[in-house]
């Protein structure tokens, strides 16, 4: 078995989770959080002046990966790390109304979009009946992958700040970051 959190599961004979839900288990963890948090008083601008854009990948610890403390930056996450429409979004409030300057962008090795193509909405067209506005976004470079994320950031006419965009990928295995030449 892996690591184990303040929030891990007990599990049963065949892994089945037993007693409360997950949620259940969160929510109870929260309160021993809340007990022993003291309010930093911070305001909402992070400190490094830093957004990081990263995979939602369970293995990436972000904050321990990278040294961040509590407001430290801001952490924008979803499946591959993928600079969306809505990445952009969240950037361009980062940058605008909450100081930010550096973009890092984070994607990893045995990323599950590797497993998946562009069909993937071809078979939620079928089994569904609707066919999904969005990209599935997966690829089989995980550095060409970086390059095109940085090249969204760089060109994005929303952002202030778009010289310091770099781009790395997350070894799972050791826990490195190798970063991308964006050339
Ligand atoms: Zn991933």
């Amino acid at each position: 078995m892996g690591m184990t959190t303040s929030a891990s599961l007990p599990t049963g004979p065949e892994g089945a989770i037993t007693g409360d839900t997950v949620t259940d288990r969160l929510v109870e963890a929260n309160e021993r959080y809340a007990s022993a948090f003291t309010d930093p008083g911070m305001d909402a601008r992070p400190v490094l002046r830093v957004a990081v854009v990263a995979c939602m990948d369970a293995r990436l610890d972000l904050h321990a990966a990278l040294g961040l403390e509590l407001g430290d930056c801001h952490t924008i996450r979803n499946a591959g790390g993928v600079v969306t429409d809505d990445v952009i979004r969240s950037l361009t409030i980062s940058q605008r109304k909450l100081g930010t300057r550096s973009i890092v962008l984070i994607h990893h090795t045995g990323c599950g979009l590797e497993s998946l193509t562009e069909d993937f909405r071809n078979e939620l067209e079928l089994e569904v009946g609707q066919r999904p506005s969005w990209a599935v976004e997966s690829f089989r470079d995980v550095d060409q992958d970086v390059r095109q994320s940085m090249q969204r950031a760089r060109t994005s006419p929303f952002l202030l700040h778009t010289d310091d965009v770099r781009g790395f990928v997350f070894d799972v295995r050791t826990g490195l970051l190798r970063e991308v030449d964006p050339a």
